[in-house]
């Protein structure tokens, strides 16, 4: 369980489409443990749009909070191990086609100009990325399939490491 598996049970917890099972869990613990009590209702009020939440808890969530939380969120994944599953592939789904999308944008020129500076910086390092980019330039689509291992997970780090809420191509 990392923090952004944490962060979409969150999310799903608090726009209502949790699994119902995890939900009681989640319910029972925050009734008896303050710290996350508080933290929630103040996320209830605070918030009302579900993709917005997901960034906000992911990057405010207080760190005492977080690992009373985490702890939690553990010994119920140990009770559901099939429902974790389905937040872990919807987490990964996501990044892939945050992948792709981020490709595609390089392709057409639509980077931001931080999220084109980020992937010029590490290409000047990099000679896999910048034989990757630099063909997918000339082709200009994307490779069929998803990129290499190496390509991805490089282009992963690039994304998380963009400001929170900044986005990477152009509107
Ligand atoms: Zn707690
Ligand atoms: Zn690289």
């Amino acid at each position: 369980m990392n923090c952004k598996e944490l962060a979409y049970m969150l999310a799903d917890y608090i726009d209502g489409s949790m699994d119902p099972q995890l939900r009681e869990e989640l319910d029972a613990h925050i009734a008896m443990c303050e710290p996350c009590m508080i933290f929630t209702k103040t996320f209830l009020v605070a918030s009302d749009k579900t993709r917005q939440l997901r960034k906000e808890i992911e990057y405010k969530i207080p760190p005492e909070v977080r690992s009373r939380l985490e702890t939690f969120v553990r010994a119920a994944a140990l009770k559901f191990p099939e429902k974790v599953n389905e937040y872990r592939e919807q987490v990964e789904r996501e990044r892939r086609e945050k992948v792709a999308a981020l490709l595609k944008a390089a392709i057409a020129g639509r980077l931001s100009s931080i999220t084109a500076l980020l992937v010029e910086t590490h290409c000047a390092g990099c000679p896999e990325c910048k034989e990757y980019f630099d063909g997918l330039l000339k082709a200009s689509s994307p490779a069929a399939g998803d990129p290499p291992m190496l390509i991805d997970s490089h282009v992963t780090r690039l994304m998380e490491s963009l400001p929170p809420g900044e986005e990477f191509f152009l509107a």
